[in-house]
């Protein structure tokens, strides 16, 4: 895989033109669809399907989302939605082990928040593949009748040695050529709980010299004694993904099914699979049997999945992160889960741009995280109000002020959407104001506070500075200026003053003290665990942790912040994005994450 920087493709979508050319040769034209997954026996009794295709998001629910499956779920619902089609939800829950309800949950959740639904009309979309055991356990025995699956009793060890290699083709196996009768006793044993866990497999009998080692018999059955979140303990043998996985987009009649590259190979066994259970098949006597899946069959798809710079999106590393606490939990905002995201504040538009503009290949590259920011950044500078907030605060004291007077100014609630109108923000005689907006003895090129030079109070009055006050260690404390009384904004002859610089403050007598998390990237390093150590050991992705990831500041926000809603997005000027956070905020006293600095910081 290539570790260039890539540049940002233009957004093309291969995937695209595979389904105009489709659908201009009515491909799916009389495919039928009788409102619920079934064999083609059940769709044939349907109706011709109102979806033009229909497409399929499948995730294990054995772990959070992340923002790869994003790509997916927008790549699938996306091109349904495009293109008259339905996209199902189709939890892949035929591995026993590792699946909760839990999961599919949140799941469930993350789909509905990135504005997909599986519900059309009156029929819901939303498919377990366990529900579909028994028609993979007619699928299975159905290749056992026609001379395509046998029971195979080697060893793990034998058979893996009698696969062969690359170079070499693989050995047939003792048991290949049992009979059909022989074969299916022997599987109904599987089947029964007869034979130990792991003493027998079935496997397709496709081609033991094959040029491609996934057509070398595949396993398609295992014996494994689990129970499962769904079916229980009624099975205790499971279908292998790459034998159930077809069958499912069979069943739920899909017509592109659309994954990621590392299936291109399993592709020869895919269409084998839907051929051969398609195909009707002549009984004793000479009567045809029809398919057990209906016509026309599914058809894989491959593209390249998301990698994404300073993350790790793979659900053992996520796992690994939170089982060992380096993060808070499945929705600590560092992590690329889409719960984390959306808490950090990531908006389901910003992922749309994101996906839009990264676009779907067939090459396998890294896009630079810097790219999802913007992409973030580009959103949530349109639909985030302006607020006011002093990250770093010292005072300054306008010494010509009264002590007790206060008065409104008003700041515009965004610069590109007058409509939403103006805020009230008091100003009084002592502020707060940035640390970094005073230097006592001015670098060359600074404008704003020093000593005789005078700024802009955004939306209030020009100040002249006049000193400061100091600590025993040296550090300013207090910054003192004085207002001219003719330049507040908004004020006729308010720019007779001409000033260079422009800072913002907060009054002290009714700025909101809050906690804000200033949130970074989680890895320090662009490709968190590649590469190895001096002394030619691996190295772990733990090691790239950045361990600044995150600092909890207090900082002084403008009045009208304590009012935030858990969720509501803010632009705090000359920061960045902020977010109330939807976990911790409580009524009138709401944290905030940073979702994202106005600029790359990271950019050299
Ligand atoms: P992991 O490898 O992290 O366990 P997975 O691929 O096993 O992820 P699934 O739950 O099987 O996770 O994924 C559901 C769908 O999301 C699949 O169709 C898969 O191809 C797609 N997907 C997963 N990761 C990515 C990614 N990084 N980019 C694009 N699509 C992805
Ligand atoms: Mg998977």
């Amino acid at each position: 895989m290539s570790q260039e920087k890539t540049p940002i493709p233009a957004g093309s979508n291969f995937i695209r033109g595979i389904i105009e050319r489709d659908l201009a040769e009515n491909k799916y034209a009389t495919k039928k669809w009788a409102g619920s997954p079934g064999d083609a026996t059940h769709q044939e009794a349907g109706v011709i399907d109102a979806a033009k295709i229909r497409t399929r998001f499948p995730p294990e629910p054995n772990g959070y989302l992340h923002i790869g499956h994003a790509k997916s779920i927008f790549l699938n619902f996306g091109l349904a939605r495009d293109y008259n089609g339905i996209c199902h939800l189709r939890f892949d829950d035929t591995n026993p082990e590792k699946e909760s309800q839990e999961y599919v949950d949140s799941i469930s959740e993350m789909v509905s928040w990135l504005g997909f639904s599986w519900n059309n009309g009156k029929e819901s979309n939303l498919y377990f593949a366990s529900d579909y055991f028994d028609v993979m356990y007619r699928a299975a025995e159905c290749l056992i009748e026609n001379g395509h699956a046998y029971v195979d009793e080697q060893t793990a060890d034998e058979m893996r040695i009698h696969r062969g290699t690359l170079t070499e083709a693989g050995k047939d196996s003792p048991f290949r050529n049992r009979s059909v009768a022989d074969n299916l006793a022997k599987f109904r044993e599987m089947r029964d709980g007869k034979h130990p866990d792991g003493s027998m497999v079935l496997r397709a009998k496709i081609d033991m010299a094959s040029g491609n080692i996934n057509m070398r018999d595949p396993a398609i059955y295992r014996i494994r004694r689990a129970h499962h979140h769904n079916t229980g303990d009624k099975w205790c043998i499971y279908p292998m993904y790459t034998f159930a996985h077809p069958i499912e987009d069979a069943l739920e009649t899909v017509t592109h099914s659309i994954c990621t590259l590392e299936f291109e190979d399993q592709r020869p066994f895919y269409d084998w699979l839907m051929e051969h259970l398609a195909a009707p098949t002549e009984a004793v006597g000479g009567i045809v049997k029809p398919g057990l899946i209906a016509q026309p069959v599914p058809k894989q798809y491959e593209f390249a999945r998301l990698n994404l710079t300073y993350v790790v999106l793979s659900k053992r590393k996520l796992i690994q992160l939170v089982e060992e606490k380096h993060v808070s939990g499945w929705d600590d905002p560092r992590l690329p889960t889409l719960a984390g995201a959306r808490r950090r504040g990531y908006t389901p538009e910003g992922f749309k741009l994101f996906t839009d503009r990264i676009g779907v290949s067939k090459a396998d590259s890294w896009i630079e995280y810097t790219i999802l920011e913007d992409c973030m950044r580009e959103v949530l500078n349109l639909q985030a109000e302006r607020r006011i907030a002093v990250l770093d605060p010292i005072k300054l004291v306008i010494d010509n002020y009264p002590e007790t007077q206060s008065e409104d100014c008003f700041a515009p609630n965004h610069p590109l959407k007058p409509e939403l109108g103006k805020r009230t923000v008091q100003l009084s005689k002592t502020l707060w104001i940035e640390r970094e907006d005073f230097m006592e003895v001015p670098s060359k090129g600074y404008f704003r506070l020093f000593p005789d030079n005078m700024v802009r109070l955004r939306y209030g009055y020009v100040v002249k500075c006049t000193g400061c006050e100091k600590d025993a260690d040296g550090n300013v404390t207090t910054v003192h200026c004085e207002y001219l009384p003719d330049t507040k904004s908004g004020t006729p002859g308010s720019d007779s003053v001409k000033v260079k610089g422009n800072i913002h403050w907060v009054s002290a007598a009714h700025a909101y003290e809050a906690e804000i998390r200033m949130y970074d990237r989680l890895f320090k390093n662009p490709h968190p665990g590649q590469g190895k150590h001096e002394d030619g050991s691996d190295r772990d992705f733990l090691e790239d942790i950045n361990p600044n990831s995150v600092t909890t500041i207090k900082a002084q926000l403008e009045a009208s912040l304590k009012d935030a809603k858990p969720a509501e997005s803010f632009q705090f000027e000359r920061h960045g994005y902020f977010v109330a956070d939807r976990k911790e905020s409580v009524a009138g006293k709401p944290v905030f994450n940073r979702t994202v600095t106005l600029k790359d910081a990271w950019q050299k």
